[in-house]
């Protein structure tokens, strides 16, 4: 019998120590057939679509609303989500339904709802009104889970990679789960735990520990216990001041509920034995730029300079410009930044290629972090901004597909230092973002990078040296320097025992 699955998305992570607020226009919307555009783009809804096909769904396709990481969310926001899913929902349970899959984040916040997922969840099954409607789908690494929202769903499978590489196969995988209990006589539980714990990004690569070891034990236990049909470890979000703000583990069990209570008390034994580690602060920038000048005259570049507190993929605003002072300061040429600021590309619109004069750039959205600066530079091109990722797995196909929009950009020089200004700020999670713009990456001796680690899949290829440093910016990786105050004690590294 053909089973009908209802799809919904609602996707964001929230930064709620930037002063911004997130309202509903800076959501991009798919409703109804436009789902069926994601079909093939290394999305997650294209994921699910692709399983819907094999397992002969019959898809009701609502609403799917997603933004880039930014600050708090507006109440409206989510009421508005809710005001369009809510018939939808309903018409679709009257005429009867099987599954829901939901392709969420799982660290947004509103302005008064702490987790507008759980909310979510127990909205669907309150309109369910406990009919055996299964609520699966597939979540992002950085999710900040709660109980609640996990009792109230039955196949969630979340990215297991950091780097986000694995995006599109974690909902392929949530689509089989969710079959699965769709079609099982057995109908299964979620647990969670959670360790006490919270990590910078700059902490939480599945490359390195914690995370490593964690995800590893994680796919132990699925292997060894068949009753449990998968173990989710979540890294947490830590810019996100929420009650649920933390690392925690849900595991979705068609057997004995103690026997994976058990399981998920091991990785949150694992993980306290190994909180330091996940607890990443960087050195400060002045201290590295030596060994970085070093490396640059031995000619092993290019070098990267990774400044994770203004984290675009984290919700920063791109556009400190912290990093191209230091190359201008230490002479550092051949080198290239990003910086988003329309502003200055508006500037930029009516001068010609080749115009030479000041220009001031950056620095523009919070005087806590930075201000603007002004510099003699040379147009060397702008254009559209659209470029489409070289690597079609990346991370930033997790979260935008395939083809990306930086807004009108303007490349510009000072002294030998390029300056890739958009107007849409870009995680810098693909060769493509500078290629495109007539910056070749591999040939550069010092890459200034906004991320924590998300780059790495389509930076380490190339660079020869990477130096992570700590700089003034809202996302920095010294929690103890953040104000939390919504955030459940203790816990880790903020209340150290
Ligand atoms: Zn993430």
């Amino acid at each position: 019998m053909r089973r009908r699955v209802l799809i919904a998305g609602l996707f964001h992570e929230t930064h709620t120590f930037l002063t911004e607020r997130t309202p509903w226009s800076a959501f991009s919307v798919r409703r109804g057939n436009e789902f069926f555009a994601a079909r093939g783009d290394g999305s997650p809804l294209a994921g699910v679509l692709e399983i819907a096909d094999e397992r002969g769904w019959d898809v009701i396709p609502t609403i799917d609303a997603r933004a880039t990481p930014s600050g708090t969310v507006e109440d409206n926001t989510f009421e508005q989500f809710w005001s369009e899913l809510r018939p939808a929902a309903e018409s679709a349970l009257q005429q009867g339904i099987a599954g829901i899959y939901l392709v969420l984040h799982g660290a947004m916040a509103t302005e008064t709802i702490s987790d507008p997922e759980g909310e979510l969840a127990r909205r669907l099954r309150a309109l369910a009104r406990g009919d055996e409607v299964s609520i699966g789908g597939v979540l992002d690494l950085h999710g900040n889970i709660s109980r609640e929202f996990a009792e109230a769903t039955q196949a969630f499978v979340a990215y297991r990679k950091n780097p986000h590489t694995d995006a599109c196969e974690a909902a392929r995988d949530g689509a089989r789960l969710l079959d699965r209990v769709m079609t099982s006589d057995r109908w299964p539980v979620t647990l969670h735990a959670a360790p006490g714990i919270v990590w910078p990004p700059t902490g939480v690569s599945t490359q390195d520990e914690p995370m490593r070891v964690l995800e590893e034990l994680a796919r132990d236990i699925e292997r060894t216990h068949p009753d449990i049909a998968v173990v989710n470890v979540f890294a947490s979000y830590s810019f996100a001041d929420t009650p649920d703000t933390g690392v925690s583990f849900t595991a979705v069990t068609f057997g004995d509920p103690a026997e994976a209570r058990h399981a998920l008390q091991s990785l949150c034994d694992e993980a306290t034995r190994r909180r330091e580690q996940g607890n990443v602060v960087p050195l400060s920038l002045d201290s590295v730029l030596p060994a970085i000048q070093a490396e640059v005259a031995r000619g092993e570049t290019p070098v990267l300079i990774v400044e994770p507190s203004d984290n675009i993929g984290g919700g920063a605003p791109g556009d400190l410009t912290h990093v191209f002072r230091a190359l201008v300061a230490n002479q550092i040429g051949n080198s290239a930044v990003v910086i988003n600021d329309p502003i200055a590309v508006a500037k930029l619109r009516s001068k010609p290629i080749g115009w030479i004069g000041s220009l001031t750039f950056g620095g523009r959205s919070d005087p806590r972090f930075d201000s603007p600066v002004t510099y003699e530079v040379e147009l060397l091109s702008t254009s559209d901004g659209q470029f489409t990722l070289e690597d079609r797995h990346s991370h930033l196909a997790s979260m935008c597909g395939v083809q990306i929009d930086m807004g009108p950009c303007a490349v510009v020089k000072h002294a030998g230092i390029r300056v890739l200004l958009t107007s849409r700020k870009t995680p810098p999670f693909d060769l493509g973002q500078l290629r495109s713009q007539g910056i070749i990456p591999e040939s550069l001796s010092v890459i200034g990078v906004k991320a924590a680690v998300a780059h790495r899949q389509a930076y380490d290829p190339i660079t020869k040296h990477s130096h992570t440093v700590n700089t003034l910016g809202p996302c920095t990786s010294d929690l103890r320097s953040l104000p939390f105050e919504q955030i459940r004690r203790p816990i880790f590294p903020l209340d150290r025992s």
